[in-house]
């Protein structure tokens, strides 16, 4: 099958790059996922946004993809940089719970939050803490190969191995290692160096344990991405993304890992999302302070306009989140549907089979627009300028939509009318209206019409007859 041509940003070149597939036709894509200690703020829920859009758009070019996504269940240090506990336990101890009833509840939760955004499940969900053994088939490479060393009971990747550490993030590491703090951990043969392997560390209370060559105990966190990506994908794939907080760390410990042990390029395309920020500061779960889906429709607000708020940006760059911006994309969200309802209603709910020139030339632009680094905002405006051009006929606006929401993700094929309530005067005074229009009575009609939006109630002329809506 053909592919159309994509172009993706990569922060490995920092530039607006050709997507060339390792495989024509395919393309292997791995995703940082989440780490299941509490739920995932509507920051997170916007990186998930953005890759369920690439996911999309690269389906909709043509791409037969595989996505997988791991669930971080053990490991990820209260820092990125082996720091204090693990997340899972301190939410272990605050909710009085073990560490896998938590992992369950939030990747329950997760999940159920993503289906309200309508984010596509990945092929490939993987737990870490049922890839331990895969994980411990990395570590051991690493040694042989010469890229670790243990020290006090734990195994550490030594940066000092590896020339290219830091590529990514394009690190200085001179500076950093003049700057690193040296008592983070004395173990560590130079400060930048991180954890593949935790057996007599300080967090001897580690609830989940396995065995292993170097002694009971637990998994860093940045291995477990690497052995799953290996594991699922092999040791070269195509796109590998995550939140723009993972590229000095995560990222930069995964390529090391991955790299170091099989020798090859991880993944070739390295996407990053922007962060959601409330008065320009990041919206995060270790302030406390932030804003769960539940919270938004609580008020009333579709989750889905959520997404739609999210494509008022680059995924890249940075969004403010504000009530007023999200009530306004609500907003946006009920327009288009009463705007494609009436389509529906205008052409007795059948699409164009065969577009228009002028909708095909919509088509392209949107086309062009997804496919230049899933421009959201530019193909928003493709919308918004099909929903008001009065040349196009409803079939060919409605045959957009429904093609358009295989990236926008909105399930327009299911929206359906909202059952309206219409009071006994205002059919009367539509039916009336009706038997004025057949009189050809223009002046009658119209004064009808007043009557009726008085009472809080619009009238449109369809070729079915009148549509009853509420103003
Ligand atoms: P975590 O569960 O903390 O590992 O985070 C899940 C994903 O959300 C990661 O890809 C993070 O990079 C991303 N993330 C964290 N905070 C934000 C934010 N404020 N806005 C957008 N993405 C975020
Ligand atoms: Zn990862």
């Amino acid at each position: 099958m053909e592919t159309a041509k994509i172009k993706l940003y990569n922060t490995m070149s920092r530039s607006l790059d050709d997507f060339v597939p390792l495989k024509a036709g395919e393309v292997g894509l791995y995703c940082c996922g989440p780490t299941v200690y509490n739920y995932q703020h509507i920051g997170n829920l916007r990186t998930y946004i953005f890759e369920d859009v690439l996911v999309r758009v690269l389906r909709r070019a043509g791409f037969k993809v595989t996505h997988v996504m791991n669930i971080t269940d053990v490991g990820h240090l209260v820092s990125d940089a082996d720091e204090g506990e693990d997340k899972m336990l301190v939410a272990a101890r605050r909710e009085k719970k073990s560490s896998l009833e938590i992992a369950d509840y939030y990747t329950q939760i997760f999940f159920e939050h993503c289906s309200w955004l309508n984010i596509q499940r990945p092929d490939i969900v993987c737990k870490a803490t049922e890839h331990v053994e895969d994980m411990i088939a990395q570590v051991k490479q690493l040694e042989e190969n010469g890229f670790a060393y243990v020290s006090g009971g734990n195994v550490y990747f030594d940066v000092s191995k590896d020339k290219s550490y830091g590529k990514l993030a394009k690190l200085d590491l001179e500076n950093l290692q003049a700057g690193a703090r040296i008592d983070v951990d004395a173990q560590k043969k130079n400060p930048l160096d991180f954890a593949l392997w935790f057996t007599k560390s300080k967090f001897e209370n580690q609830e989940l344990q396995w065995d292993s060559p170097w002694g009971r105990g637990y998994p860093g966190w940045h291995i477990e991405c690497s052995a799953m990506s290996t594991k699922y994908l092999g040791n070269h794939f195509d796109i590998h993304c995550g939140g723009i907080d993972h590229i000095p760390v995560h990222h930069t410990n995964e390529i090391a890992q991955s790299e170091c042990a099989t020798g090859e390029t991880m993944s070739n395309y390295w996407l990053h999302g922007g962060f959601l920020v409330t008065n320009k500061e990041k919206m995060s779960k270790s302030t406390g302070e932030f804003l769960k889906l539940d919270v938004v429709r609580d008020r009333g607000i579709d989750p889905v306009s959520y997404r739609l708020f999210c494509y008022s940006a680059s995924y890249r760059g940075e969004l403010v989140f504000s009530w007023e911006a999200l009530e306004a994309s609500d907003k946006t969200l009920k327009r288009l549907k009463q705007a494609v309802l009436s389509w529906k209603e205008e052409c007795g709910g059948v699409p164009s089979k065969k577009l228009s020139p002028a909708a095909v030339e919509l088509r392209e632009q949107f086309d062009q627009a997804v496919y230049d680094d899933l421009s959201m905002p530019r193909a928003m405006a493709v919308i918004h300028a099909a929903a008001a051009d009065s040349e196009l006929s409803p079939a060919d606006k409605l045959a957009l939509l429904l093609d358009f929401d295989s990236v926008l993700g909105f399930d327009i094929e299911d929206w359906k009318a909202e059952k309206l309530d219409i009071p006994d005067e205002v059919s009367s005074l539509v039916k009336q209206r009706e038997e004025a229009r057949a009189n050809k009575d223009w002046a009658e009609a119209d004064r009808l019409r007043g009557e009726i939006q008085a009472l809080g109630f619009a009238v449109e002329d369809a070729a079915s007859g009148s549509v009853i809506k509420r103003l």
